[in-house]
């Protein structure tokens, strides 16, 4: 047992005997050891360490608490009189310093020691401090914060700070904003909440940061509501059967990856395989169908999100969207906020019994922000560097997308997650962590995007575990057989690459999957309404398509819809009602397919 005293002068023999006397009572039975030490910069009095016990009887302190320490934990400006009083001490102190300025009064700080001593009581209530005592790449360590729970927002002078490790003797924190302010010495507050953030309708079309700030120059986000961004998931009694469909207007995706209102659906690929364009699309589909979106942008570039701001206005996108935006620029904690943040959005609109979409582009990057952060914090590293809760990091996000029960209002939130794969590599750790939370998966490979099958949707790897039950009739009935004729072209694919003596009947069936699959190719931000997906399913099923060149079937099925909407409206109207093509429909279709032939090849 070691008790540190700690003097801005040299004591005497006979306050060294006072000080072991008073402090031996604290520990019947043993025999604590002195050690004496001298710190001029005490300026005058005393500080003992007693183990975990902490008695500061210092000039230095009192001067500190008095001019930075109190004015610190004040929310409210002190008056002119108060600090015109406080100056006046401060001016006393200074001149009782000049005069004697490393011979304190011994007997009075004694005394005051003895009152602490005697009156200690630990403080498990209301707000405690801490300092500083390492900063860097937003960082910080924190000795003396005694209250500080997980997740809790820190006050560091104004900055925030999010609380993540509790260790012994010190909290390790990540910092928000402003990092470079943070200095050593720093005093931190602990604040009983966690991180908010701004929600509520006002958001919609502005581009915000993970706490809220718009980053747009659109001025203030005038709302008076906050949410904190770490939220339990709805509980198993609160959610209700995912049954409506969310349609992405993407056409391999609706007919044979449906996603339903409450899914969580991944979407997976190598770089520029198209997944941003799948969720931008998606987006700028849900155009007058009542439905909020939130695109969450994580790491990445300034110009790719100041794009994509762009082309969500330009369809009139942004008035139903939020883009809650940390780029690449900023730091690891940002980045792993921002989908915390968009969620908390998202979760005002669906608990506001309103449908949400939110896209998280993307996870990866996520992923790697975490990793960064818990590696600066000293948490030991697992498979692949990332450290052993990186799988709740995710699962806890994505668990808060639900579909609601009627009892809750009904509100929804499908979220969109994309991961970035290497090489083609799905069994990677955190690709194949994603995707055992969500509820599918649709997958992009590079070779299909670089041999122009765009969107780039591998059909056989590809999966909606939840979505088919939302689809509508129609859907239901045409998908069925295209996905039959396109594993069934898969496999031919690969028999006959060498042979050229081929039956007709596999000839029928290449004919055919080659036609399917030039039905599914869709350009950039040319979504189908689901009854022109049905239609032009119909067409393919029923092998209408047949005399169309296989590099003409893009055009073709482009311009019968044009030409059903002014040849064949009534028809068209019918399908819509119905959301199904009847028998009759069907044989009236077959005719104006006829029709269309002879006015195409025309052209
Ligand atoms: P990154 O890995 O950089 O995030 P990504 O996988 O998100 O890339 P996108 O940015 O969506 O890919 O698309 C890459 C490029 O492919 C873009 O230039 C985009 O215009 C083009 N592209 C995507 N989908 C289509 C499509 N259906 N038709 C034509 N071009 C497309
Ligand atoms: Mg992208």
């Amino acid at each position: 047992m070691v008790i540190q005293v700690i003097s801005a002068a040299p004591l005497t023999d006979d306050e060294r005997a006072k000080i072991e006397k008073r402090f031996s009572v604290k520990h019947p039975g043993q025999k604590p050891v002195f050690s004496y030490s001298v710190d001029q910069s005490l300026l005058g009095g005393l500080l003992v360490i007693d183990g975990d016990d902490f008695y500061d009887a210092s000039l230095k302190r009192q001067m500190t608490r008095l001019v930075s320490g109190e004015a610190q934990t004040e929310r409210v400006q002190p008056t002119p009189a108060q600090q015109a009083q406080r100056q006046a001490v401060l001016d006393k102190l200074t001149e009782q310093m000049r005069i004697e300025p490393l011979r304190p009064d011994i007997g009075k700080l004694m005394r005051r020691l003895d009152e602490r001593i005697d009156t200690f009581k630990p403080d498990y209530t209301g707000s405690h401090a801490g300092r500083v005592c390492y900063s860097g790449d937003g960082v910080i360590r924190i000795e003396g914060l005694k209250d500080a729970e997980y997740d809790e927002l820190l006050d560091v002078e104004g900055v925030k700070a999010i609380a993540f490790n509790l260790e012994e003797d010190n909290v390790g924190a990540i910092v928000l904003d402003d990092e470079d302010k943070v200095q050593a010495g720093a005093i931190v507050h602990s604040t009983g909440r966690i991180v908010e953030v701004p929600v509520g309708e006002a958001l919609l079309g502005r581009v915000v940061n993970p706490l809220g700030v718009p980053i747009d120059g659109l001025g203030e986000v005038h709302t008076d509501r906050v949410r904190p961004i770490e939220a339990a998931a709805p509980a198993i009694a609160d959610r209700g059967k995912v049954n409506t469909p969310l349609q992405t207007g993407i056409m391999a995706i609706d007919a044979m990856i449906p996603i339903g209102r409450g899914q969580r659906e991944l979407i997976i690929g190598d770089r520029q395989t198209g997944k941003s364009s799948i969720a931008i699309d998606t987006i700028l589909n849900q155009k007058g169908k009542g439905v909020y979106c939130v695109y969450v942008a994580i790491g990445q570039k300034s110009s790719t999100v100041s794009g994509l701001v762009h082309t969500l206005g330009e369809y009139g996108a942004l008035d139903y969207t939020v883009v809650v935006c940390s780029t690449a620029r900023d730091s690891a904690p940002m980045q792993y906020i921002a989908p915390y943040a968009g969620c908390a959005i998202a979760e005002e609109f669906m608990y506001a019994g309103r449908d949400v979409l939110i896209v998280y582009d993307d996870l990866s990057k996520h992923a790697v922000a975490y990793r960064a952060m818990s590696l600066l914090l000293k948490r030991p590293p697992g498979r692949e560097a990332y450290p052993g809760d990186i799988f709740y990091l995710h699962s806890r996000l994505l668990e808060r997308a639900a579909k609601l029960s009627d009892a809750l209002g009904g509100g929804s939130m499908t979220a969109l997650p994309i991961v970035e794969t290497l090489a083609g590599d799905i069994s990677a750790y955190v690709p194949t962590n994603i995707i055992s939370i969500t509820d599918g998966q649709i997958y992009l490979e590079s070779e299909l995007f670089n041999a122009g099958i765009r969107p780039a949707v591998n059909v056989g790897l590809s999966v909606s575990r939840v979505g088919s039950s939302a689809q509508i009739k129609g859907m239901r009935k045409v998908s069925g057989k295209l996905r039959l004729d396109l594993s069934q072209y898969r496999e031919l694919q690969v028999f006959t690459q060498f042979g050229s003596d081929l039956d007709a009947e596999t000839k029928r069936m290449l004919d055919q999957g080659a036609r399917a699959t030039e039905t599914l190719k869709q350009p950039l931000h040319a979504s189908y309404a689901v009854e022109q997906q049905i239609i032009l399913l119909y067409l393919i099923n029923k092998e209408l398509l047949g005399r169309v060149p296989t590099d003409r079937i893009g055009a073709f099925n482009k311009g019968f819809l044009e030409y059903l909407e002014v040849n064949g409206s009534e028809l068209y109207g019918r399908i819509c009602a119905n959301g199904d093509v009847s028998m009759e429909d069907g044989i009236a279709l077959e005719e104006l397919v006829d029709a269309y032939y002879a006015y195409f090849f025309k052209k």
